[in-house]
């Protein structure tokens, strides 16, 4: 969920290893979480792994779902430009020695270790398709929202009936656990392969209203409705058109400016 989509990995092209690793590091900001986040923030780490491994240059690495091309390295004036398929973001560490090496040494061996990697990998990922839904147990009646009762009204008001989607609160806290502050949270999620939306139960309390529960839900469920496009190698969650659709929502500003105003009492949970 978020206005703001973080765009200043964007500007940094090709980081400092200085950089990079302050990019990783927690951030002190409170702040809202989005799905770009997990996603740049695997791309980042996997990078740091494989950089270790890298001699005689500098590594910049894309994730790609091409479907022919798992691997593809152009080495330029101590420049490796590394693209490899999201398969590789589950890659154990001998498989990120192996890209560290055949990036660097274009070592045979190495080579040989990443064609096994892709041949088990592109056999999973065949045979996962089409996915069988996760067996999730699903809570839509919170102590102040019912949530399929939210999702019902907004999938007949914006969407004609046609979102098809399943929708729960998220895990909460076990009974007498102490709250305590967070720095960012996740109000809502869509899960594209279990077509499921969390929505987080820090917003399942008397002080948030009612329209503040349904824009994170409308937001959700707009995942379902827009694509999720690769752009330069990473995926755009939150395309143009997808916002634009966003403020559609009847009480989009005030929504959107109760959020900021009471980020700190969200946080706390
Ligand atoms: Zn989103």
């Amino acid at each position: 969920m978020t206005r703001q989509p973080q765009r200043q990995f964007d500007l940094l092209p090709f980081p400092s290893q200085a950089q990079r690793l302050k990019a990783v590091a927690p951030r002190r900001a409170l702040r809202v979480a989005t799905e770009e986040d997990g996603e740049e923030q695997a791309r980042q780490l996997l990078e740091l792994k494989i950089a270790a491994h890298v001699q005689g240059g500098q590594l910049a690495l894309s994730m790609t779902d091409n479907r022919y091309t798992m691997i593809s390295v152009k080495r330029k004036k101590g420049l490796f430009r590394l693209r490899l398929h999201h398969m590789f973001l589950e890659a154990g560490p001998d498989v990120v020695l192996a890209l560290g090496r055949y990036v660097s040494l274009n070592d045979r061996t190495a080579s040989q270790t990443l064609g096994r990697f892709i041949d088990i990998n592109q056999r999973k990922i065949r045979r996962a398709r089409p996915t069988k839904p996760q067996l999730v147990s699903l809570s839509t009646v919170g102590e102040h929202f019912d949530l399929q009762v939210l999702y019902d009204d907004l999938n007949r008001r914006y969407f004609e009936g046609r979102i098809e989607a399943r929708i729960t609160w998220g895990q909460r806290a076990p009974g007498g656990a102490r709250m305590k502050r967070r720095n960012s949270i996740k109000m809502g999620s869509y899960s594209v392969e279990d077509r499921l939306i969390r929505i987080h139960p820090s917003l399942d309390r008397a002080f948030v209203p009612q329209m503040v529960v349904e824009w994170i839900l409308f937001h959700e469920m707009l995942h379902q409705k827009h694509d999720i496009p690769l752009i330069g190698g990473r995926r755009r969650f939150h395309t143009p058109a997808f916002l634009n659709e966003e403020a559609t929502f009847e009480h989009f500003e005030l929504a959107s400016r109760w959020e900021q105003q009471n980020l700190d009492l969200l946080l706390h949970y």
